[in-house]
């Protein structure tokens, strides 16, 4: 299967439990942030993701209170750089003792010292490890070099030591497509588990020349779909038909949400259009979601992101018997 069972039924059932309810909003996935510190400055990272103090990260007990209050069964741990949280080991235990999945998102420089060996490998922890092109162009983002052949002895580890490892690939203007599918390859050699592909989101706060325009994400993202299905891409047909131009989707962006140490992000991971609220309460009452959906901010007008399309692609293909069983046959893809 692309994701392993339990995952994709954990992810099901919420769906399922929610629409039910009548919810026609809710929360999948939380993107929790419990530091703003890094060991490294990539070049199209918003900048106040690796500037932040270690001694204003968030406390466990804060962390703890987001992931009930918001109660989406995956959090994505994100931040900053993940590994660098000195409660980590703890961070997981309580996540997995709340049944939740956990996508540890990371730039691998510490997996040796503060995963492997410490944490153990559990069929709720998935590894999702930023590999942004090959070597010279992984480096160039990364703005250090070494990275690129660090974090591959990192994959090949965690997957010896039964880890799932996952890669994570953003595409930027200097990535050319050819390396895209070197890294899907890179998959199989590596016995990795899949890869994510996304576009990279232009932050105002990034003054370097690396993001796509949307006519270059469409022409990009057409190639990729072109070999998509030859690869454990992790992302739905749906979503490349709309990263590739082909489709529009409103967004979803109350499906991923996003807690950082400033308190709840409004709307998304991406932009703070409605700045930042104290306690989950006002953030989910109080932002205007219609509006975010509609994609009528400028800020939203080049974005291609899954956190914002992935759950309205799935949303789109669920509403016709041919997209469903598309959908089906994808997931039971190996
Ligand atoms: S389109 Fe992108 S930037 Fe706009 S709300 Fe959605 S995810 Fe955020």
């Amino acid at each position: 299967m692309r994701y392993p069972i339990g995952f994709t039924m954990a992810q099901a059932r919420h769906r399922a439990r929610m629409e039910q309810a009548g919810h026609t909003r809710y929360p999948t996935v939380l993107m929790l942030e419990p530091l703003y510190t890094c060991n490294l400055a990539c070049i199209g990272c918003s900048v106040e993701r690796h500037t932040g103090k270690l001694a204003d990260r968030m406390p466990l007990e804060t962390v703890f209170k987001a992931v009930d209050d918001c109660g989406a069964p995956i959090v994505n741990i994100c931040g900053g750089e993940p590994t660098l949280y000195p409660e980590l080991k703890e961070l997981i235990e309580g996540l997995i003792a709340r049944d939740k999945y956990i996508i540890l998102c990371t730039n691998a420089l510490k997996l040796d010292t503060k995963v492997y060996g410490v944490i153990p490998p559990s069929e709720r922890l998935f590894l999702m490890v930023h590999l942004d092109g090959l070597r010279e162009t992984h480096d160039y983002v990364c703005n250090r070099k070494g990275v690129f052949d660090k974090a591959v002895e990192m994959i090949r580890k965690g997957k010896e030591l039964g880890y799932y490892v996952y890669l994570n690939t953003t595409v930027y203007k200097e990535t050319r497509v050819e390396e895209v599918e070197a890294l899907c390859q890179m998959v199989d050699e590596l016995r990795a588990d899949g890869i994510l592909i996304s576009p990279g989101y232009e932050y105002e706060s990034v003054t370097a020349d690396v993001f796509l325009t949307r006519e270059q994400i469409h022409e990009k993202f057409r190639q990729i779909r072109a070999f998509s299905h030859r690869y454990r891409i992790n992302a739905t047909p749906l979503f490349l038909e709309f990263a590739a131009g082909l489709r529009e989707l409103p967004c979803s962006p109350w499906s991923t949400v996003n807690y950082t140490p400033k308190g709840w992000k409004a709307p998304c991971y991406l932009i703070e259009g409605e700045g930042y609220f104290d306690n989950w309460e006002d953030f989910w009452n109080h932002t205007n979601w219609e509006y975010w959906e509609s994609r009528i901010d400028p800020r939203c007008q080049n974005c291609k992101m899954h956190s914002g399309f992935e759950h309205s692609a799935v949303t789109a293909a669920m509403k016709t018997l041919k997209g469903t069983i598309q959908l089906a046959v994808w997931s039971l893809r190996k």
